[in-house]
């Protein structure tokens, strides 16, 4: 496997202009490109690497708890990820801050250009789940598909307001206040890919995302607070608000 570390030129330039924190940016992100098969061309790199500091400035702006150092793998993957606009993404670790971003190649014929609103997205809700802690290995939440649906609805709906990019895969109708109900009722052991991102076997996909998002903006309907205010409180709490 071989891994290359970049660190772009605009980067740099973006530290001198832009860090009068006394830290620099660039300890604050570091963009690591994992080319196991498919590569990426110089200014795609940069290209992408200028598109998650950007976003890693604009979403501690609104979320000052996001951790410093976060290191974001970028990978090219020959996955069929249209229905996620070419891109998606997981929170592996809180310590030390790890994301991974998946970027497909077969997008619009593999134009990374037209991965923009993706990778933004990606970053914004990714880095939405450091910021609470909801990661892969050392999650940070107990078991059970209520805190899943909770923070990935907080995640979705982070996004969806603050790069005003709204993918159908995390849709909802009028039928979400039963998937919620359902889920609430689920037992601590469900199954995750069934439940949360997968296919249920009833033909409903992404079932914890669509009900997040629906829970979410319920919560922040009922209680009048924001998504962000919404993002300091516990599970629990979110689901007592939106009036469960
Ligand atoms: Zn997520």
């Amino acid at each position: 496997m071989k891994i290359l570390k970049v660190f772009t030129l605009s980067a740099l330039m973006f530290c001198c202009v832009a860090c009068n924190s006394g830290k620099s940016q660039l300890e604050k992100i570091e963009v690591v490109f994992q080319e196991d098969s498919l590569k990426f061309s110089e200014p795609q790199k940069i290209f992408i690497s200028e598109l998650i500091h950007i976003s890693e400035k604009e979403v501690r702006n609104v979320l000052p708890n996001l951790p410093d150092s976060i290191k974001v793998i970028v990978e090219r993957v020959n996955w069929d990820l249209d229905r996620v606009g070419g891109v998606t993404g997981r929170t592996e670790r809180n310590s030390p801050p790890t994301i991974a971003i998946q970027l497909s190649n077969s997008f619009r014929r593999g134009i990374v250009d037209s991965l923009e609103l993706g990778i933004r997205s990606t970053v914004f809700h990714e880095f939405h789940h450091l910021a609470r802690g909801w990661a892969i290995y050392d999650n940070k939440f107990g078991y059970g598909i209520p805190n899943a649906m909770v923070n990935e609805g907080l995640a979705v709906v982070f996004a969806e307001i603050y790069t005003g990019y709204i993918s159908d895969a995390n849709a909802f109708t009028d039928e979400a206040d039963s998937w919620v109900k359902e889920i609430l009722d689920l037992p601590l052991d469900a199954s995750y890919n069934k439940w949360v991102m997968g296919k249920h076997p009833d033909g409903r996909t992404s079932i914890g995302y669509r009900a997040g998002n629906y829970l979410i903006r319920k919560a922040m309907k009922t209680s009048g607070k924001s998504v962000v205010e919404l993002s300091a409180l516990k599970p629990i709490e979110i689901i007592s608000l939106a009036g469960y």
